[in-house]
């Protein structure tokens, strides 16, 4: 049985007891999260959020990209959500890796995959662009965390 087949057999268990068909669509913490695609973090679980909660907005790297940020916009403006939580974590793929082992990994030239030396930092400069957004208004809050993947625990890096 391939992936597909045990995808679609969980999703049919999942829907048979299916317990919030009448969500609202704006998230009802009013609570964007920035994260890594990482399949060891689990946002909600870790974060203390429900289905319904937040936006959750994920990438390689949890980096605060401009499609990241044009999500954030609509996720505000229409949506009604008032700030992001920028989160990194341990061992993430992006740091200290280069472009040049990233792009020969993926057989490709001069594409930029966003790696990152410094963790911290990252999720520094994550909530810098999102403070920094000509499309988010100022009063829309940032703050910026790292993900201890081996442990579970939240770290604050800027609030
Ligand atoms: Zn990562």
């Amino acid at each position: 049985m391939s992936a597909r087949d045990d995808i679609l057999e969980a999703n049919a268990r999942y829907a048979a007891t299916f317990a919030h068909p009448e969500l609202p669509r704006e998230p009802r913490r009013r609570l964007a999260v920035v994260t890594c695609m990482d399949a060891r973090i689990d946002p909600l679980a870790a974060l203390g959020l429900e289905l319904g909660d937040a936006h959750v907005l994920r990438n390689a790297g949890a980096i605060v990209t401009d499609d990241v940020l044009r999500s954030l916009a609509l996720s505000h403006a229409v949506l009604g959500t008032r700030e992001a939580l920028v989160v990194g974590h341990t061992g993430c793929g992006l740091h200290g890796a280069s472009n040049e082992e990233l792009c020969a990994a993926v057989g490709v030239s001069a594409v930029d995959f966003l790696p990152f030396a410094d963790l911290d930092e990252s999720v520094r400069e994550g909530v810098r662009r999102i403070r920094e957004s000509p499309l988010l208004p100022d009063a829309f809050g940032a703050s910026g965390y790292v993900y201890d993947v081996s442990t579970g625990r939240l770290r604050v890096v800027t609030i």
